[in-house]
Order: C-alpha cells, then structure tokens, then sequence
C-alpha cells in the first residue's frame, strides 16, 4: 500500500458511496478507503434511525431524498453480490411533522417547494390527525404535514451494499488509522497512517464522519463541525403502531413506530455532550425527552423504556447541512462531512457528487452551494428560518 489516485478516510455510508461510484465513474482509478474500525461498532452509519424524507426546505436536500428513494427501487437487485441481497426493507410508514403557528408559514413554503419538484405531501389539520390516527390527538399544533412515501430504511443493508459493491468493483478497502493528511506547496500529497507509515494520494477525501474534525485540523483545516452524542430510548407503550406514521413534534422530539406497541424516541438536547462516550444511560429521559412527547400526544402518559442506545452526531455548528466538495486553498482535499441529522438518507447522492467532482463528470445534482466556501465566509445555508435539524 504506497500510492493511490484517491484516498478515502473512513468507510461509513459515505465513504463507501464515494469509493462505489468512484469506480463506476472512473473504472481505472486507483481507489483506497481506510477504516479504522472494521467491525464499524461506533460508525454513525449503523447508529441511525435510517429515517428517510423528502420534508426538506433546501431544494439540494430534496433532491437528494429523491435521489435515495429512486435507489431503493432497484437496489437488491443492483447491488446483488455473489448471491448476497441487501434488502433495505424499506417500510414508507410517512413521516408527520407537526406544525405550531409560529412556524406554519416556513412549513407552507417547505411544502410549496417539496410539490415544485413533484414530490407528494399532504397537509391534516389537527381534526383530521387525531381522526386518522387516534393515537396521535395532539395540542397546542395547528396540524402536520405528512409525507406518505417518506420512511425507514436499514442502513446496514444500505452501507454494506455500496461497500461490497464498491469492493467488486475494485476499490480497496484497509484497516487502518489515518492519524494525518500530508500536505505540501498548497495541495494534499496523501496521508499518514497511525502506524506511521505514510500513503501517497494526489486526492484524499476525508468521509470520517464525527472524527472529520480532528483529521482536517492536521490539514490546517478548521471545520465548524462538532460530534455530539445522541440518545435513541426505545419504549414500550400502550400504543398500537399499526398503521402509525413516524411523528416529528415542534420541539425536536422525534417518535418511530417500530412495532407492536415498541417505539424509539429521541431528541437533540442541549444539554448532549461533546464527544465519544457511547454508554447508554436512560437518565434524563422523563424531563427531556418524555415531557415533550406526553405535553403534545397525551396518548403517550403511560409507557417503560426498554432500552436505547447512543451515536455520534457530526453536527455542523454553522447551518447544520453538509459541507461537500473540494477546500479551496488546499487541492486535491475534498469534505463530505457534517451532515448532522440527515447524511445517512443523503449517502448515495453525496458520494455521487464527491465522486464526478473528482472525475470531472458533470453532476447529476448540482449540489454547489453545500460546497466548503461557505465556511471560509461564514454564510450559512439553512434548512429554514436559520433552524439546525
Ligand atoms: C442516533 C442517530 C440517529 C440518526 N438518524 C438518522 C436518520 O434517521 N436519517 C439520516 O439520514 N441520518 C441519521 N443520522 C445521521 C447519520 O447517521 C450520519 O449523518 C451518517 O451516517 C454519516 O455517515 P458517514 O459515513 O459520514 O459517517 P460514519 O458512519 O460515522 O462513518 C465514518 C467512519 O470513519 C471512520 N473513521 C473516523 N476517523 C477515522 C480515521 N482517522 N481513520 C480511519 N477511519 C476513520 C469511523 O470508524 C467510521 O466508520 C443519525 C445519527 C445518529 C447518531
């Protein structure tokens, strides 16, 4: 392992959609993805709810909901290998956002943007909701807005697909620590391993998800991109999911129908810590996390949990989307990092787009304005009225 086209650090959802299309773009291009950990125990990637959703107010985000949904289409037939199916078992339950007052005139422009590119949602006032799912009469909301096609996908079968495909097509993956990116004259020369060896690459891409930070940073490179722990709780209640959308409550609570009477529940807290402790500790869940949910769904007064678990979220300090492209005052370094909530859902597109970027090809999405310049100037792109989600 001495020299390579391009790089790639880290072998997650993104880094291996990278390195699959990558190849499928460029078949003579020397691709290598270093992982650190091949058992990806901690990797985001399998730490996600594998929600998936076209409720975006970003037309980029949209798009690249689109782009995933169109995937799954095909993708155990696509992605077969050596008689090896990796079924996404993608379940459209919906997903219902619900709306307060204050925040309906952003929603409606969500939705008007959402209908412009063809996407199908639906707006339920709070009659019709409580109505249509009785288990979810609400207060204090003036209604929700459900997107029917939106849901949950297995990000196992998702990531271990572009990767084995990814691999059939001739990239290589190693385990190994990149402790370094090398740079010298304005550009990036490859990287240097933990071992202290060192691997030459005119392209490195760094796909490191809530370590990007620390990476970039032996680049000169500071990102606003800080990982912060979330907390999934899995509970037992006395509400049937069947027939239930996922519901997304005004405050950030989010609650998934997984089944029977089980749900997941989670929530961006201010309180969650910076860092890598992936300890599970229900503690905090009745003030945070349950208060929200029984003050807007008082069908939800009498549950246990059962379980949970934690993952690191790379949160993007400066507007919460991702930071995609090349760094412009260091050739050959190319960003997919900071995706916050949703880069597991917008994979496939992102490492497209990394992907023609690198190989010239014109992109399919054009995806510029998630590009690193924004950082440099300090302007933000938004979801909508200057929320993080
Ligand atoms: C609890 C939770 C729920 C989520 N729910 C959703 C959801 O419903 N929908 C959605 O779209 N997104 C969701 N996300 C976000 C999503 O998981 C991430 O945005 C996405 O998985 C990021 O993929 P990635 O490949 O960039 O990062 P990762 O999957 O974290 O992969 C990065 C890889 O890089 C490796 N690595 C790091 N540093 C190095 C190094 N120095 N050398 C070598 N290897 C290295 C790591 O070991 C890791 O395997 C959720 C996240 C969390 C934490």
């Amino acid at each position: 392992m001495t020299s390579y086209d391009v790089a790639i650090v880290g072998g997650g959802a993104m880094g291996s959609a990278a390195a699959y299309y990558l190849r499928t773009l460029q078949p003579d291009l020397s691709v290598v993805v270093l992982e650190k950990d091949p058992t990806y125990e901690y990797c985001s990637t399998l730490r996600s709810d594998g929600n998936l959703r076209i409720q975006f107010n970003l037309e980029e985000n949209i798009r690249m909901s689109m782009y995933t949904m169109e995937l799954l289409e095909t993708f155990a037939d696509d992605m077969e290998v050596d008689g090896w199916r990796p079924d996404p078992a993608a379940r459209e339950q919906g997903n219902l956002f619900l709306v307060e007052e204050s925040h309906l005139e952003s929603a409606e422009e969500g939705m008007a943007t959402q209908r412009g590119l063809g996407c199908e949602v639906e707006w339920l006032d709070a009659a019709t909701i409580a109505d249509r799912y009785p288990a979810y009469r609400t207060e204090g909301v003036v209604g929700g807005i459900l997107g029917p096609r939106d849901g949950s996908i297995d990000p196992h079968a998702v990531m271990h697909g572009l990767r084995r495909n990814a691999i059939r097509l001739g990239a290589e993956y190693v385990s190994h620590e990149v402790a370094a990116i090398n740079t010298a004259g304005g550009r990036v020369g490859g990287i240097q391993l933990a071992t202290g060896e060192s691997v030459e690459a005119a392209t490195v891409v760094i796909c490191a998800g809530g370590w990007s930070t620390t990476l970039a940073r032996t680049a000169g490179i500071e990102l606003p991109i800080v990982p912060i722990m979330r907390t999934v709780f899995v509970v037992d209640t006395e509400v049937d999911t069947a027939g239930l959308p996922s519901i997304f409550l005004p405050g950030g609570t989010y609650v998934l129908p997984e089944g029977h009477r089980s749900f997941s529940m989670a929530r961006s807290l201010p309180t969650d810590p910076i860092g890598f402790d992936f300890k599970f500790s229900r503690s905090g869940f009745e003030e945070l996390v349950w208060a929200e949910v029984v003050r807007t769904l008082p069908g939800f007064d009498r549950l246990t949990v059962t379980g949970g678990w934690n993952g690191v979220y790379a949160l993007n300090t400066l507007d919460g989307n991702a930071i995609l492209g090349e760094w412009p005052a260091l050739d050959g370094l190319f960003l997919a990092a900071g995706f916050s909530g949703h880069g597991f859902q917008h994979s496939p597109a992102m490492g497209r787009y990394i992907a023609e970027l690198i190989t010239g090809v014109e992109p399919i999405l054009d995806l510029s304005r998630l590009g690193p310049g924004r950082i440099i100037s300090g302007e933000p792109l938004f979801e909508h009225a200057g929320r993080i989600i």
